[in-house]
């Protein structure tokens, strides 16, 4: 997709020209100058989106990317003709809404399934709506039910399912409508992170592979590393009201590699430009680094749970033995092997669940393959894997990295990270939150905490 602005737009006019400028493919939905009210339950009228304007062309994947709150989800469905805009218009293949836009099929982050129908009739009820006869419609779902890897539980009932597979059916009732744009509001979230991750290769997969199942694609996330790694573009909203600050086109190769220098300065770029870091002045700037900083720890501690006390060495030493076992083991016995109760394995084992280095289900423990890799890695690895596995899933461990990283001399007092966390913390959790953080974090010689001066400081050698 060739496109005309660079990645550090926040100007409002160039984000314009970025939408209507410069790109071959014709559009399929395009949303003008929209602003969306409510009237709240004290019988104020709050403005939730102003002003916005985007263009979703044909083929291209799009993220709207935000903090929760910031009108991510009434957009979409703004533009999926759910929800009619207070000002301003929507248009599919240049002829406005009037209704549910005919062009759509939407996948929900809580996947929205009946439960009492099968796959197989979870994914015929959009067709079945639509009239279409019960033969073609057996068809059309067993296809697609098959293209997203969920052949063999035709007849299963959703409750039988994991989450990763639930959303696979989501999918699939999306897919069979063969939309012209699939919509997907924060379709991962609920999933753990390798789910996650797998099916996200399965739709980029789907998208690629030219079968034409799959075209256009506008997914709404607030995970900047997920955004990187599917869009061809990412319309960053700001908030209160939800805005578009920027419009970033992502050239990165595909299949996209997280861990290559030019996808991390990516998200870090992305990262500044939502923190309001990139288009403010020297004074202004530092406000609203610290207004995204307190933010940012407000989100990292919100949806995800606190982090369990444990050490990556109590962890390490867990995983060995869990390792022990190529099957798993229940954790009765493996309390019993370490003669512990269960209970006190419990902030152990949630770290390594939380890292995705363990899988723990009804009772059982395995290795993961990444709690394998970190487990067969020698010494110095084990740090450089730590260390990524915290980043990648320890939002609070990646916000003091990144703190460090944006302040000059690569040092930030202990006591603000304190401050930030007790605007979601007790005193105690919130100190404790950081004593965790900062063990992780040395661990995986990310950064260093010097207790006498209160220092928090990047690790020079780590890096
Ligand atoms: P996001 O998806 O980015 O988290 P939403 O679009 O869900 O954000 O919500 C944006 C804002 O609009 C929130 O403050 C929410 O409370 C408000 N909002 C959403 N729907 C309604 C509604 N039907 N009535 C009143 N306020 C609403
Ligand atoms: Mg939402």
């Amino acid at each position: 997709m060739k496109n005309t602005v660079n990645e550090n737009t926040v100007n409002e006019n160039t984000v314009e020209k970025s939408t209507t400028v410069g790109n071959a493919a014709l559009p399929v939905i395009t949303a003008t100058h929209v602003s969306k009210n409510f009237l709240t339950d004290n019988g104020e009228d709050l403005t939730v989106l102003k002003d916005l304007s985007l263009t979703l062309h044909e083929g291209e994947i799009v993220a709207i990317l935000g903090r929760s709150g910031a009108g991510k989800s009434t957009f979409l469905r703004i533009l999926a003709g759910l929800v009619p805009p207070s000002e301003g218009k929507v248009e599919y293949r240049g002829t406005p809404l009037s209704g549910p836009n005919p062009g759509v099929a939407m996948v929900f982050q809580t996947f929205a399934l009946m439960p009492w129908l099968t796959v197989e009739s979870n994914v015929e009820l959009g067709l079945q709506a639509r009239g279409v006869g019960r033969k073609a419609r057996k068809e059309a779902a067993l296809q697609a039910i098959d293209s997203i890897g969920l052949d063999g539980f035709e007849s299963a009932y959703p409750k039988e399912l994991s989450g990763g597979m639930r959303q696979r059916v989501g999918i699939a009732r999306a897919l069979v409508l063969k939309p012209d744009a699939l919509f997907m509001d924060e379709p991962f979230s609920a999933l753990d992170v390798l789910t996650a991750e797998n099916l996200r290769q399965e739709v980029l997969k789907l998208w690629s592979d030219g079968s034409g199942s799959l075209r256009s694609i506008l997914i709404v996330t607030h995970n900047i590393e997920e955004a990187v790694q599917m869009a061809d573009r990412v319309v960053v909203l700001g908030s209160h009201p939800g805005h578009v600050i920027a419009d970033v086109p992502i050239t990165l190769p595909r299949p996209r590699d997280k861990h290559a220098a030019a996808f991390e300065s990516t998200v870090d770029s992305l990262y500044a430009i939502l923190t309001g870091k990139a288009d403010a002045s020297q004074g202004e700037q530092q406000k609203q680094a610290l207004s995204g900083l307190q933010q940012m720890f407000a989100d990292s501690s919100q949806g995800n749970r606190t982090l369990p006390d444990a050490t990556p060495g109590g962890l390490a030493g867990l995983l060995e033995i869990v390792a022990e076992y190529p099957d798993g083991v229940d954790l009765a016995d493996l309390a019993s092997a370490l003669t512990f109760e269960v209970d006190d394995l419990f902030p152990l084992l949630d770290a390594g669940a939380l890292l995705g280095m363990l899988d723990v289900k009804e009772g059982h423990v395995r290795l993961t393959s990444l709690g394998r890799e970190w487990n067969d890695a020698d010494i110095l690895d084990s740090k450089t894997i730590f260390a990524r596995i915290a980043m990648s899933h320890v939002p609070l461990v990646r916000s003091i990295d990144r703190t460090l990283r944006q302040s000059k001399n690569g040092k930030v007092r202990g006591d603000l990270i304190v401050d930030l966390l007790r605007g979601k913390h007790t005193d105690e959790v919130a100190q404790q939150q950081f004593r965790i953080a900062v063990e992780w974090g040395r661990y995986g010689e990310l950064f260093d905490y010097d207790s006498d001066d209160d220092t928090l400081s990047l690790d020079e050698g780590g890096q």
